[in-house]
C-alpha cells in the first residue's frame, strides 16, 4: 500500500467539517509523514517536540485529571483491551451505578488533592435516557466544586450530549483506539464510523473532545502513524489526547500481547505533541509500568497530562504520594484552578 493510498483511506473516515470550527486547526497529516517523524532518531525528536511544547505551553504546567468508574463492568461491547467487556472472565464484577453523594465525595477527595479535572467513566455500549439524567445529576454536582467535568459513556447522540453539556459537561471522552486498519483486530461490536460519530455529537454540542488511543495491542509501527494521523486530521484536533499503554489483564484477549518498547511509547508522545500542539497530551493507562525515568522523557516529549488517583477505572495507577514526589524531583508545576490559586 503507498503512502498516498493510505492517506486516501485515512480521509475516508474524517468527519465533516461543521459550520463553526473551534479554536483548534485541523492538520493534514499523511500516514507517511507521520511515520516518518516517529522514525526520527530519539534525541532529534525529543528536541522539536521540546521546542514545539515551550512555544505553544510556555507555563510547562501539568494537568492532574482523576477518573472514577461510575458504573463498573457488564459492557456488552468487546473491546479487547477492556476487563470490563462481559464477554471476558476478567474477575471484574458487573456494579450498579453509583449514587451522586458516592461521586461528590470522591470529586471532592481528589480536588483536594489536586485533581482539576474530574472524569466519570460507565462501561456501556451507550447510555440510556435514565442514564443520561444520572450522570447529568453527577456533573452539575461536580462543576459545583469548581472542577472540569469529563465523562466517558460509550456511544452518545446528539439529544444526550445537548443535555450532558446543559448540566455542565466540560469535555467528552472517546478513544478512537487504533488505526482504523488495525481495529477490526482490535474490537468487531461497534465500527470506527461510530466512534467518529459519536465525536461529531460531542462537538456538535459544545463540548470539548477529550480522545487518543491505545498502544501495545500488538500493532505495527504504520498502526500507531495511523492512529496519529487520524486524530491531529480530526476537525480540529481534540483538546485532551490520552495515550494509554496497554495494561494487560488476563482474561481479555490482548493478555499476551507484546509489551511496547518504552522508548517507542516516548517516541508517540512526541510525535502527539508536535502533530497536535495546543492539546493536553494526557500520560494515562500503564503509567505504572513506564518508571520514573521514562515518565521523565514522556515529560520532556510535551506530555502535560497525567490520571492522578491509584486507580484508572479498574487497573492500578501510581499513587497521589508517588505523583507528588515524581514532579517534585522533575521541578514541574501542576495546573491549579481559580479556587485552588486562591487557597493556595
Ligand atoms: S472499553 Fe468501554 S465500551 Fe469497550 S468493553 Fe470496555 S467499557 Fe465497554
Amino acid at each position: 500500500m503507498t503512502a498516498e493510498t493510505i492517506t486516501r483511506e485515512i480521509k475516508v473516515h474524517r468527519p465533516v467539517a461543521r459550520d463553526s470550527e473551534p479554536a483548534l486547526p485541523a492538520g493534514h497529516w499523511s500516514v507517511a509523514a507521520v511515520q516518518a517523524l516517529l522514525d526520527k532518531p530519539l534525541m532529534a525528536l525529543l528536541y522539536e517536540a521540546q521546542t514545539v511544547h515551550r512555544q505553544h505551553w510556555p507555563e510547562g504546567d501539568i494537568e492532574l485529571a482523576t477518573l472514577l468508574s461510575v458504573k463498573t463492568g457488564g459492557c456488552p461491547e468487546n473491546c479487547g483491551y477492556c476487563p470490563q467487556s462481559a464477554e471476558f472472565d476478567t474477575g471484574v464484577k458487573a456494579e450498579k451505578i453509583m449514587t451522586v453523594d458516592e461521586v461528590v465525595l470522591a470529586a471532592t477527595a481528589a480536588r483536594d488533592a489536586g485533581a482539576t479535572r474530574f472524569c466519570m467513566g460507565a462501561a456501556w455500549r451507550a447510555p440510556k435516557d435514565r442514564d443520561v439524567e444520572k450522570v447529568a445529576a453527577m456533573v452539575s454536582a461536580v462543576k459545583g466544586l469548581g472542577m472540569q467535568t469529563c465523562a466517558t459513556l460509550g456511544m452518545l447522540g446528539p439529544q444526550h450530549a445537548q443535555q450532558l453539556r446543559d448540566a455542565g459537561l466540560d469535555y467528552y471522552n472517546h478513544n478512537l483506539d487504533t488505526a482504523p486498519d488495525y481495529y477490526g483486530e482490535i474490537v468487531d461490536t461497534r465500527t470506527y464510523q461510530d466512534r467518529l460519530d459519536t465525536l461529531q455529537h460531542v462537538r456538535g454540542a459544545g463540548i470539548s473532545v477529550c480522545c487518543g488511543g491505545i498502544v501495545g495491542m500488538g500493532e505495527a509501527p504504520v498502526h500507531r502513524a495511523g492512529l496519529l494521523a487520524q486524530l491531529a486530521n480530526l476537525s480540529p484536533y481534540p483538546e485532551s489526547v490520552p495515550i494509554n499503554s496497554l495494561v494487560r489483564v488476563p482474561g481479555t484477549p490482548l493478555a499476551d500481547a507484546p509489551p511496547i518498547d518504552p522508548l517507542d511509547f516516548v517516541r508517540v508522545i512526541a510525535v502527539a505533541r508536535i502533530i497536535m500542539p495546543r492539546a493536553r497530551v494526557r500520560l494515562s493507562a500503564g503509567r505504572q509500568q513506564l518508571g520514573e525515568a521514562v515518565q521523565a522523557l514522556c515529560f520532556m516529549a510535551g506530555a502535560n497530562s497525567i490520571f492522578y488517583g491509584d486507580k484508572l477505572l479498574v487497573t492500578g495507577n501510581p499513587d497521589v504520594e508517588t505523583d507528588t514526589l515524581l514532579l517534585r524531583k522533575l521541578g514541574l508545576n501542576a495546573r491549579r484552578t481559580q479556587e485552588q490559586e486562591a487557597c493556595a
